[in-house]
């Protein structure tokens, strides 16, 4: 949850692309699938590494390993975002609408792709999770309030109680 510390660092490099990999990858789709939500990011279950999942079609979740954006449209979107990780934190949040991605797959194969839309957002979105960067540091500063106070207060999760899979990104 949004107080814990592992949420708040950087995570770390993957460097052994072997089964423990693979067997997190097939767990946090899990607990993503469980939330109900379309994406997941390692340190949102406790594990430092730089892995994101996330699942846009159904049936067919990625894993990305060590993702970087490396190109980000200048056109940007604004759309309200949820995160298994901010309780009742449902919050405008902009967007590029376009990015290429490089990363690795839980094999080790480089990929490369362009993402747009509601996928670019997602990994967006997990990406910032390695980073350390959770939606109330990206969102308008009256939502930010607004869900500060909400979490003050002890409003309780609203997390898959939404339609999640329309919007937001953990979402
Ligand atoms: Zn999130």
């Amino acid at each position: 949850m949004i107080g814990d510390p592992v949420l708040r660092e950087r995570a770390r490099e993957v460097t052994s692309f072997d089964r423990a990999l693979r067997k997190l990858a097939k767990h946090m789709v899990r607990v993503m699938r469980d939330a109900p939500g379309i994406g997941l990011a390692a340190p949102q279950v406790g594990v430092l590494q730089r892995l994101l999942v996330y699942e846009i079609d159904e049936g067919e979740p990625q894993a990305l390993v060590n993702p970087e954006i490396v190109v980000a449209s200048a056109e940007t979107e604004v759309g309200e975002e949820g995160c298994l990780s901010v309780p009742d934190g449902r919050v405008p949040v902009e967007r590029a609408v376009r990015i290429t991605v490089r990363a690795r797959d839980v094999y080790g194969e480089p990929v490369e792709f362009e993402a747009e839309a509601l996928e670019a957002r997602v990994i967006q979105h997990e990406y910032d999770h390695l980073e350390g960067i959770l939606i109330v540091d990206r969102t308008t500063r009256e939502a930010r309030a607004a869900t500060l106070r909400a979490l003050r207060e002890g409003v309780p999760p609203v997390d898959g109680a939404a339609p999640a899979r329309l919007s937001g990104a953990d979402l």
